[in-house]
């Protein structure tokens, strides 16, 4: 493992990191052999986010006696002042610390996201004053969305900038990589299996080792998807032709249902929360059912609003057939609410 600057913020971090959602679905035993065999093979940046459920507290029980070597990260989408004054004494409650070495303003891909934060009693002022408090180190955002990501750099307001990249989602690679690199951001790279859609390790990180400036975060669930990855990094990278043949044959598979999380869709004109809806298959996979309709519940009832108007449709970039989709997640989400022996 390797360590480097992440950008301007001068923390120094593995070059790769440890993403908080997988441990979700785990108890809490389970989770922390998983944060400390990370932790035991070199990694040492820790990101999670305040909106996944229990995965503060687990990182809190898993990096106790660990503060000093390693890089916490976390994330608000709270977009006033008071609201994210009120989650990062939460964050820091639960990850058992006095300081967080980067608080992120979480999904910031809505120009609307912007101006509240930067507004007044927006969020930003409650994250500069916990900085000249002492609580927070360094300040970062994350995005979906390419044009904001690059609004966002320009702002010149963050240290770091996170977004999903992979070998099936590459703009980022030429859209905004270069200007952040130009001012000197940290890149963290989320989503690097593709949010759950790629299992082969050696295929997604064959790819995204040729940007060495970008930190992936994979979510690991298991001890020995933290050692398949560390393998990887313990030798040099070798971009093979089976590589390059598998990253064209998840691209053509994937191409025409995989949400980008872009957010070019919406608003929808009857509320429905459509990029997190559309994704409910993916969490599911990722926290378990039981977990994911719980903290789905809000979301998938915005899609009993769907009227099949096509707007929505019309705005995405990559043409996906939204209102059948989300009728698809629905269903499987009412199943897991069965499962669960929850009414919908
Ligand atoms: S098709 Fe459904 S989700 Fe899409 S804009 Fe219309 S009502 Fe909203
Ligand atoms: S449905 Fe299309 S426009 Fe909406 S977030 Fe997904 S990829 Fe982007």
């Amino acid at each position: 493992m390797r360590y480097v600057k992440l950008g301007k913020t001068g923390l120094e971090v593995s070059e790769v990191g440890f993403g908080g959602i997988p441990i979700i679905r785990l108890s809490v035993e389970e989770a922390v052999a998983v944060l400390r065999r990370a932790l035991e093979r070199g990694v040492t940046l820790f990101d999670t986010a305040n909106l996944y459920m229990d995965s503060e507290d687990k990182f809190g029980v898993a990096l106790k006696g660990e503060r000093q070597r390693v890089v916490v990260a976390t994330k608000s989408i709270k977009r006033d002042r008071a609201g994210v004054e009120a989650d990062i004494h939460q964050s820091l409650t639960k990850m058992n610390t006095d300081y967080l070495d980067l608080f992120q303003f979480h999904q910031v891909s809505q120009e609307d996201d912007l101006a509240a934060i930067t507004g007044p009693d927006g969020a930003l002022e409650g994250v500069a004053r916990a900085r000249e408090a002492g609580k927070i180190r360094h300040i970062g955002v994350t995005s979906h969305s390419l044009t904001m990501a690059v609004r966002l750099v320009k702002t010149g307001l963050f240290g770091t900038i996170q977004f999903p990249f992979n070998f099936v989602e590459e703009g980022a690679a030429t859209e905004f990589f270069p200007l952040a690199r130009e001012q000197n951001l940290g890149i963290l790279a989320m989503k690097p299996f593709c949010g759950g859609l790629v299992d082969k390790a050696a295929v997604a990180f064959a790819y995204l080792r040729q940007f060495p400036e970008v930190i992936p975060l994979p979510g690991w669930d298991t001890v020995a998807g933290v050692d398949e990855v560390a393998d990887l990094y313990e030798r040099e990278n070798v971009v093979t032709e089976e590589d390059r043949a598998e990253w064209v044959r998840y691209r053509e598979e994937l191409g025409d249902k995989f949400c980008r999380r872009c957010e070019y869709c919406q608003p929808c004109p009857q509320g429905v929360k459509i990029t997190p809806a559309m994704l409910y298959g993916i969490v599911a996979h990722r926290m378990g059912p039981e977990q994911a309709a719980r903290f789905a519940a809000p979301i998938m009832e915005t899609v009993k609003e769907c009227i099949e108007c096509g707007e929505c449709v019309e705005r995405c970039p990559y043409g996906l057939p939204i209102p059948e989709t989300l009728q698809y997640h629905l269903k499987l989400f009412e199943e897991h609410c069965r499962a669960a022996g929850k009414d919908t």
